[in-house]
């Protein structure tokens, strides 16, 4: 604390993100990155970018990124935009779209930057608990009084799945604000809202490349819906920073949705290894929630869950696990390779048995 920072700083209690460790020879399955490197086609056209080029401003609109993303999704570019990871994205739109004087909701078990957010923009957080199986209730959500809805499907750190025709079933009796639906997740087994954005004026719909297009490191994410609310968000970057998405980020992130085929091979690998992870763990007693994301939130009976994330760390396997009421017993477990899943079974076998 020093007597030159505002009012707003000494307020802040900002968001800790997953440790990354500088050690070598870890099993880092703590941060839900994917196990397998990009595209080489992102490679190779974020290497063909690192020229001359590099002298002169990115594209502030990254045109040819929102035309890849409107392609993919069979959208128009004028309904996405994008920023410098979805964290980015999400913080436009506190600040943009759900900073209202009624509370904005979301689930008391979820993304943890979302109150992070509140407090930067001083928005009153209506909190609503998880049902006793860990899943959002849509019915918890409707009728209550609120400035716009907030939640990750699947969910963090969960991985439980809302169905999109529950997400439909909200839009219709909330239409009064805006509901966003964070899909950092979305690729490893839930469909995309997206689909529902030409229908709902007030559906946002956030996705990442940081997770299933495996460029964590690279910093892109972004936001489909409405061009009105799409033109809030410009408003707010354009306040803020006129070029989020560097030279690199833009001709790797085009290339990575030129590559589909990679795309889905790296996330049926990865879906696969979480199913194989599920039955491996079941057997050693863990009580996993069904996911369907790349990770896995699993709790055991006998077995203190920060004594174990602690063990397993001994053992150079770094897991998450979250101080919080409710969850304070479950591990997320990031799904990694097989080889990886497996020396995370085989440090697990040694630690229940004693
Ligand atoms: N939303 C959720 C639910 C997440 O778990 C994460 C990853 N921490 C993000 C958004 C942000 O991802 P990124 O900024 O890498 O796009």
């Amino acid at each position: 604390m020093s007597r030159f920072w505002s009012d707003v700083v000494k307020g802040l209690t900002p968001y800790v993100p997953g440790e990354q460790p500088k050690l070598a020879n870890l099993v880092k399955l703590n941060t839900n990155e994917n196990p397998y490197g990009p595209s080489p086609k992102a490679l190779a056209a974020i290497a063909a970018e690192a020229s001359d080029a590099l002298r002169l401003y990115p594209d502030p609109n990254a045109d040819r990124l929102k035309s890849a993303i409107a392609s993919y999704h069979g959208i128009r570019p004028a309904q996405v935009f994008v920023g410098n990871g979805s964290d980015e994205v999400l913080a436009h739109v506190f600040m943009a779209l759900l900073k209202h004087p009624a509370p904005l909701l979301f689930p008391d078990i979820s993304y943890s930057f979302y109150p992070v957010y509140c407090g930067l923009y001083e928005i009153e957080a209506g909190i609503v608990p998880l049902d006793a199986n860990y899943e959002i209730r849509v019915d918890d959500y409707i009728g209550r009084a609120n400035g716009g809805i907030i939640f990750p499907n699947p969910n963090a750190p969960t991985g439980r799945l809302l169905a999109l025709s529950e997400i439909e079933r909200l839009l219709q009796h909330n239409t009064g604000s805006v509901v966003v639906v964070d899909e950092a997740y979305v690729d490893f087994g839930g469909e995309s809202a997206i689909a529902l954005i030409d229908r709902y004026p007030n559906l946002l719909v956030v996705q990442t490349l940081s997770k299933s297009r495996s460029l964590a490191g690279l910093r892109v994410g972004f936001a489909a819906g409405h061009p009105e609310l799409i033109e809030a968000l410009e408003r707010v970057k354009n306040s803020f920073n006129s070029y989020p998405l560097d030279r690199l980020a833009i001709a790797g992130a085009v290339a990575a949705y030129e590559d589909e085929e990679y795309f889905q091979a790296c996330c049926a690998k990865v879906v696969a290894s979480r199913e194989r992870l599920n039955d491996a763990l079941a057997e050693l007693g863990f009580k996993v929630l069904p996911s369907a994301a790349n990770f896995v939130f699993a709790q055991h009976p006998q077995h203190d869950a920060a004594e174990l994330a602690r063990q397993l760390r001994e053992r150079s396997i770094i897991v998450r696990h979250f101080r919080q009421p409710r969850i304070d017993q479950f591990l997320r477990i990031t799904i990694g390779t097989d080889a990886q899943c497996d020396a995370l079974i085989d440090a697990l076998k040694e630690i229940v048995a004693n």
